[in-house]
């Protein structure tokens, strides 16, 4: 089991930030940026290329989720970033879907390096 689906089943605690039925929102272990939250679906989606038409409401929402998390930590006006990093060539760690949302300070324009 992957450490995400660990903290949907509180077999390892999290910082939360928000919570509902579908997604769960956490604080990153390892900020990469003065806010840095993870936007967790908590039905286990692993390969984004492999999302099927019935789990794109999912995909949808997780967007909606992402937007209430920068409201709720007050970043929607002085901006934030959203990454999903897929497979080894973008670090990827965890084999959970997962948006990862930063803001906090200027993030400069190279989304690559
Ligand atoms: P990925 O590289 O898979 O897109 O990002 C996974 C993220 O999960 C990393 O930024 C890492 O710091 C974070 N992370 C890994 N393990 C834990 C954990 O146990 N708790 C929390 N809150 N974040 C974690």
């Amino acid at each position: 089991m992957d450490i995400f689906c660990k903290i949907i089943n509180r077999e390892l605690s999290a910082e939360v930030v928000i919570e509902d039925k579908d997604f769960i929102v956490i604080k990153d272990i390892h900020p990469a940026a003065p806010v840095h939250v993870l936007i967790i679906p908590k039905k286990h989606l692993d390969i984004i290329h492999e999302i099927s038409h019935e789990e794109l409401d999912i995909l949808g929402k997780m967007f909606v989720v992402a937007g209430q998390a920068a409201k709720k930590l007050g970043v929607e006006k002085t901006g934030y970033r959203l990454i999903l990093n897929q497979g080894p060539n973008a670090g990827q760690l965890v084999p959970h879907l997962h948006l990862h949302l930063l803001a906090g300070k200027p993030l400069g324009s190279k989304i690559a390096s």
